[in-house]
């Protein structure tokens, strides 16, 4: 009788635990009723929060849209328009509302703002003589009630399909936070896919070089096992990852995971879970995946262990940073549990045998100067200068520099710029000297990589110095093409009575489109650009009288080469 009782008294807070928390890791609990989705359609997701993106987390909640545009977008709880954005890429156009409970949510690629928020952002866009705008409203300016509708649903900014791009930050610290974790339940019965594991033996710094061992994962439904059976081999300093996916029910959608957690011996040596982060350790996703092997293969391999460098604050749990030290002679259980944050799990378990008479590994020596990620990183060769500012690097580098042959039309030779492979958080400071000959051009030099990336440039001290925001092989160009301006509706001495709009398609080959000036009768007016289809458009506003009427248009790029069209219509 007692025992039964000790038994049933074991059993009852575990099956709380399950039911209340979701079963799944957050270091904090948010309001569950405060908010509703932006959408009145049954809530469905293309995309989850912190899902893997090149260079950066996702940083909310995708909602599907049917793939159309137009669904009106309402306010997820009582507060005030606090922030209104138009920009080219990014969340297109975006609302912010700040709530009195210390959130502020974000709606983003909207097609079009609500009647009276169109009016402040183009009297704003007619203030500061462009589309690009981004400006902060007072709390007593446009107060909304909860459902109130602020917008339509679209695709602009960086989308590739129209969806409704949902957050839900803390006012204060601007750190985004998983939207799911408000009560935003989304049906999810399935749990994460697992790919391919991997087993990392460590001799230095992280990098490309570290040894990988990639292991072939089968299994379904939340049970996976190692494809071809065996007790792997590990002696040393070692780390896992593994590649994941999670879909719930209500798309066929490859969603981000919530959680992985890593098990030795039964004892959780990390957990990650995609909770909360602040935008400027976003970019930390190149330390969270395996960067190198990222550039190598596109598989997003997420690291069960912290580079000592990261600041990003998605690792509730971590001892050692994860990285296990095997340096006995038994056989080890390592296990992943990958969650959704609806809590479904998925289990993989291997089988380690370590060793402690492995042949000791030699000890660690850069090739390059060794930078250390903790600390200032300068260096000069005479011909470039590097310095790299405190918290950039992840983990110490190997830092390689070579001066390579110069190609066509180069005004330097090309110099290996570190290794590509090391992501970098921010930027760096790059200066290139360029060749003798560049004399009136200095003006007009741009430093760029063997990919196509044009960083920019301005002339400083015989040096042209730019930003860049990865390493790899960089040499001076320089700029002297204007933007083009193709007219798509307008010739020269038609007539324009019929046309809603003028669309004229402009960019640039190689620094980048800067601004873009339009003019009627010698009046600046507003015109929006596209930067996905590089169409700019004015949109008649009834306002022009019957008759003759000069359009001209002035594009100028990053290096101040400029281009202008002009020609007369009728209306
Ligand atoms: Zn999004």
């Amino acid at each position: 009788m007692i025992q039964k009782l000790i038994a049933s008294l074991l059993l009852f807070p575990a099956l709380i635990f399950n039911y209340a928390a979701q079963n799944i890791v957050q270091t904090k609990q948010y309001p569950k009723d405060y908010f509703r989705g932006p959408l009145d359609l049954p809530p469905a997701t293309v995309g989850a929060f912190a899902e893997l993106r090149p260079n950066h987390f996702h940083s909310g909640l995708d909602f599907r849209t049917n793939q159309q545009d137009g669904y009106p977008v309402h306010a997820a709880a009582d507060g005030y328009v606090s922030r209104l954005r138009v920009q080219f890429g990014g969340f297109g156009n975006a609302v912010y509302i700040t709530h009195p409970n210390g959130y502020t949510t974000v709606y983003g690629h909207l097609q079009s703002f609500s009647p009276e928020l169109a009016d402040l952002v183009h009297n704003y866009q007619v203030q500061m003589k462009t589309d690009i705008v981004d400006f902060n409203l007072l709390p007593l300016q446009v107060p909304v009630s909860k459902g109130q509708v602020i917008a339509l649903s679209g695709h602009t900014g960086a989308v590739a399909g129209p969806h409704v791009h949902f957050e839900i930050r803390d006012a204060e610290t601007q750190q985004t936070i998983n939207p799911q974790l408000f009560g935003l339940a989304l049906p999810d019965t399935k749990p994460p896919v697992l790919g391919t594991a991997c087993m990392y033996s460590f001799n230095g710094p992280f990098s490309e070089k570290t040894g990988r061992r990639f292991l072939g994962v089968v299994g379904s439904n939340g049970n996976y096992r190692l494809a071809k059976p065996e007790i792997i081999e590990a002696s040393g300093l070692t780390g896992f990852a593994i590649t994941a996916y999670d879909c719930n029910n209500t798309s066929v959608a490859h969603n981000g995971v919530y959680s992985i957690e890593l098990k030795v011996d039964g004892k959780t040596v990390l957990t990650y879970a995609a909770e909360r982060f602040a935008f400027d350790q976003t970019h930390a996703i190149n330390a969270f995946i395996d960067y190198p092997e990222f550039l190598r293969s596109s598989r997003f391999f997420q690291k069960c262990f912290i580079l000592p460098g990261s600041k990003i604050t998605l690792y509730p749990q971590s001892i050692n940073r994860g990285v296990i030290n095997f340096n006995d002679d038994s056989i080890h259980e390592v296990e992943y549990i990958v969650k959704d944050v609806a809590g479904n799990a998925s289990n993989l378990k291997l089988k380690v045998r370590s060793s402690s008479s492995a042949k000791l590994m030699a000890a660690y020596k850069p090739t390059g100067i060794l930078f250390h990620y903790d600390k200032q990183n300068d260096f000069s060769s005479g011909k470039v200068k590097v310095s790299l500012p405190p918290g950039n690097l992840y983990d110490d580098l190997d830092f390689t520099y070579a001066e390579l042959p110069r190609r066509p039309g180069a005004y330097s030779p090309t110099y290996q710029i570190g290794s590509k492979y090391a992501p970098i958080n921010d930027s760096y400071d790059l200066w290139i000297k360029p060749d003798s000959n560049i004399g009136k051009y200095a003006d007009k030099a741009v430093i760029v990589n063997t990919d196509g990336v044009c960083e920019g440039g301005i002339y400083q001290d015989g040096y042209i110095k730019a930003n860049p925001h990865t390493f790899g092989l960089y040499f001076i160009r320089v700029d002297t093409t204007p933007p083009f301006i193709h007219p798509v509706n307008i010739t020269n001495g038609g007539s324009m009575a019929a046309k809603k709009a003028i669309y004229v398609k402009i960019g640039d080959s190689l620094s980048g489109v800067k601004i873009y000036m339009g003019y009627i009768d010698g009046q600046w007016v507003l015109m929006k650009w596209d930067f996905k289809s590089k169409i700019l458009s004015y949109t008649f506003d009834g306002a022009l009288t019957k008759g003759k009427h000069t359009f001209e248009l002035t594009v100028t790029d990053q290096e101040n080469n400029s281009n202008t069209f002009k020609a007369d219509f009728y209306r």
